[in-house]
């Protein structure tokens, strides 16, 4: 991973709010491969604390993704791994 401003690899963890809003989205009509369900959103996340995340927009119809739209981050255990998700709120 890289910062998105200056390209350095010199990255650090740091507490987040886990709340921003939609930067963009695309719903995905066409499955990668078979194992995917669709339709299903991405959506790139602006943090309260300005970054981005990239991330699936999860429990909500797709047709609800609107620019601007107010989410939290929440993490669903996959097995092996704990993925963070976008999930819409009302602030
Ligand atoms: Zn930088």
């Amino acid at each position: 991973m890289l910062c998105a401003v200056c390209c350095s690899t010199d990255l650090a963890w740091e507490p987040s709010s886990r709340r921003g809003t939609i930067y963009s989205w695309a719903t995905v009509w066409r499955p990668p491969t078979p194992e995917f369900v669709v339709p299903y959103v991405v959506v790139i996340v602006e943090l309260d604390e300005g970054w981005h995340l990239l991330t699936n927009l999860i429990a909500c119809d797709p047709s609800d993704a609107r620019v601007g739209a107010e989410v939290e981050i929440v993490f669903h255990d996959r097995g092996d791994l704990t993925l963070p998700y976008a999930r819409l709120v009302n602030r």
